[in-house]
């Protein structure tokens, strides 16, 4: 999938060259009228029945990308494609047919279900909106789908503070489903989950992707669960995408140093394994994003930085094994061209 070059074809929903821009809060010492850009120049795409997981720090910009591609946000300039076609710039009617085929699960189930709604009409009240059935009928599809996410008809009585975190998490599941859509964007819908639970829930999206044909947006900040759920990953930074490709290219062969950074801090599961790995230390912060820099968004901490990189914005170019990546380490310095960046290098510049 080149940058720019998603093809209609091959994904269910487009994300081409979205930008968004908030205004930035005037005071004392910021400037009136500016502008926090919190994506810039995001193309994407989420191919039928696949997972792509989209992973950055706290503030990269992933959350933002999935409310734009479900149209929860007006995105400043690019494009949204849900088969084929463009979804924009819909409103009313258009908007609520494309909603219906786009739900999303969010991170905290403790504040996004309203404490004082049964579960039951938690569930049945989105069904309602867009599948229009009423009474035993909405009841009977209720309880099919509470059984589908692993709870039980009994659940429909209960209100959400009766229920455990992960059941919480099961009953968002649910209301996300169901409309019955084709997408479904998980924005760090474990994180807020103690360890066992989140593989629960993980286990429990990948075989209702496997029943249903889902597609999924895997939004998250923790690349240790991104690779164990994606098809695809795309990594983002200060607003834009540095890398992306197939999950099991870009963790075993990275090909930007953030990503190699970034797979240096996941623990793995053999000791013997995490002692022969070599750690990536990111020092500082990123930019702000209301002045981001004009060159590459990584080169104030990349540790291998060198002549054009604060200057000229890397452009993505293929990768040995799929995908793309923004460095001019792929044209420059040492050429790489498509090749994973070599941990040597990246560690013996950080020393
Ligand atoms: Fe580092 Fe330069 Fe590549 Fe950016 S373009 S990641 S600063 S080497």
């Amino acid at each position: 999938m080149a940058a720019s070059g998603v093809t209609e074809d091959e994904y269910v929903l487009i994300g081409r060259d979205l930008v968004k821009e908030f205004a930035g809060r005037s005071g004392l010492f910021s400037r009136r009228g500016s502008h926090v850009r919190a994506v810039d120049g995001v193309t994407l795409g989420l191919k039928k029945g696949r997972t792509l997981g989209l992973v950055g720090e706290s503030g990269s910009g992933k959350s933002t990308v999935g409310r734009l591609l479900l149209r929860l946000l007006d995105s400043t300039d690019g494009e949204i494609l849900l088969h084929g076609e463009e979804i924009t710039k819909d409103r009313h009617g258009d908007l609520r047919r494309a909603r219906r085929e786009m739900q999303m699960v969010f991170q905290d189930p403790y504040s996004s279900l309203n404490p004082t709604m049964r579960v039951g009409e938690l569930v049945g009240e989105p069904i309602a909106y867009h599948r229009k059935l009423r009474g035993q009928a909405l009841d009977d599809e209720v309880a099919r789908i509470l059984v589908a996410v692993g709870l039980s008809g009994e659940h429909a009585r209960r209100f959400p503070d009766e229920l455990s975190g992960g059941q919480r998490q099961r009953v968002a599941i649910a209301r996300a489903l169901g409309p019955s859509p084709d997408v479904l964007v998980c924005d760090e819908a474990v994180s807020a989950l103690d360890i066992s639970i989140q593989s629960q829930i993980l286990n429990l999206l990948l075989r209702l992707q496997e029943e249903l044909g889902l597609t999924i947006l895997f939004v998250s900040h923790d690349l240790s669960v991104v690779r164990h759920v994606s098809h695809d990953i795309a990594v983002m930074y200060l607003g834009q995408i540095v890398e992306q490709g197939p999950a099991e290219r870009v963790v075993d062969e990275p090909a930007h140093p953030y990503t190699a950074a970034l797979l240096s801090a996941v623990p793995e599961a053999k000791p013997a394994d995490q002692r022969s790995r070599e750690k990536i230390l990111l020092r500082g912060d990123p930019p702000s994003p209301s002045e981001p820099p004009q060159g590459c968004p990584f080169a104030s901490r990349c540790p291998v930085a060198f002549e054009p990189c604060d200057k000229i914005r890397p452009e993505h170019t293929a990768v040995e094994g799929g995908g793309t990546v923004a460095c001019h380490l792929q044209t420059a310095g040492p050429v790489l061209a498509g090749r994973p960046v070599p941990i040597e290098l990246l560690s013996r510049a950080h020393k």
